[in-house]
């Protein structure tokens, strides 16, 4: 493995969640992806919260989110087993989204026509499941794919952070974070944004990775899940129901379950090589079909199912949802 000394500035800031400066270095860690710099995880003395430190700053991190980290505009294909994969892909992403979705709607029940905002929703694939199920959907993202959504989907996404997005205060019944608060440089002041803009009783879901769960136990710094630098902070249930309840959130329910044709942590964790973000960045870059890495990334996805499924029932999965009110 080569790795590559800091190519950008480092900040280090104290616990977002006890404000103790106090750490005790963990382990270091690769980035997965070129030029593999390394960065420390450590331990927050004060509450036990894990987090990169030092860290690259707000103004910083763009540089380490590829193209082609969340999604890419994608081009045409011929022939019928491109077609074929194409059709496979979007069949699975869209059952995972559904997924998540009914058994998010299961937890909180909003109203028919409820005002949901996805904070970032990437290209709107999630918006347009919530539409299917009667919400009326928003979003707001960062990234180019902001741009796709509005233009290409007719979605209403606003592009950029979320406490720039000036919408009014109390306008959702409901608002999540999928795959999104572990990345946030400053979550205290996110969750006091989304507080206003919740109407009071109104929902706040959030999905996490679960520093508690086996793989973690297992495999220790090689967990998939460790995605430095993009994650900042890794959350246990216990961590992240302390962190939203100092925000004024009731904290409602905590669920460990993931789909079981879902295992991508456990996957990547024993096969990092099979990334599927590494065969977009390849075919992006003119690159091959990606199609070996395609198969064998399948052929794990089928035979890990019964680890995912354990790691669910006793608690202890890669990833969580906590569902929380505004009261
Ligand atoms: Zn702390």
């Amino acid at each position: 493995m080569t790795t590559a000394a800091p190519s950008s500035p480092r900040e280090s800031v104290p616990c977002p969640l006890c404000a103790s400066a106090s750490t005790v270095p963990l382990f270091t860690r690769a980035d997965h992806y070129p030029p593999r710099e390394l960065f420390a995880v450590v331990r927050c003395t004060g509450c036990g919260l894990l987090r990169i430190d030092p860290r690259p700053p707000a103004a910083a991190i763009g540089s380490y989110y590829s193209d082609t980290y969340s999604w890419k505009p994608e081009e045409p294909v011929t022939g019928l087993l491109p077609r074929t994969i194409r059709a496979a892909e979007h069949a699975y992403r869209f059952h995972l989204l559904r997924y998540e979705a009914r058994r998010m709607i299961r937890h909180v029940r909003p109203r028919p026509g409820a005002e949901i905002l996805d904070v970032g929703c990437g290209s709107g694939d999630r918006l347009l499941v919530y539409r299917d199920l009667g919400l009326q959907p928003y979003g707001v993202e960062i990234g180019v794919a902001a741009d796709y959504a509005r233009d290409h989907l007719g979605l209403r996404v606003r592009r950029g952070i979320l406490n720039d997005a000036s919408y009014e205060s109390g306008q959702f019944d409901l608002i999540t974070l999928y795959n999104v608060f572990e990345h946030l440089h400053a979550p205290g002041p996110q969750l006091d944004e989304i507080f206003r803009l919740l109407r009071p009783g109104g929902h706040l879901v959030i999905e996490v990775p679960n520093h508690a769960c086996l793989q973690f136990k297992f495999f220790g710094s090689r967990w998939a899940a460790l995605d430095v630098p993009r994650d900042l902070y890794y959350w246990n249930a216990p961590l992240l129901a302390r962190m939203i309840r100092q925000h004024g959130f009731e904290l409602l329910a905590t669920d460990f379950w993931t789909n079981w044709w879902h295992p991508p942590m456990i996957v990547l964790t024993l096969c990092p090589g099979l990334d599927p973000r590494l065969v977009w960045a390849e075919e992006h870059s003119g690159g091959g079909s990606g199609l070996l890495n395609r198969v064998l990334w399948a052929a794990m996805t089928l035979a890990t199912p019964p680890f995912t499924f354990l790691e669910s029932l006793l608690g202890r999965g890669s990833s969580m949802v906590v569902y929380a009110r505004k009261p």
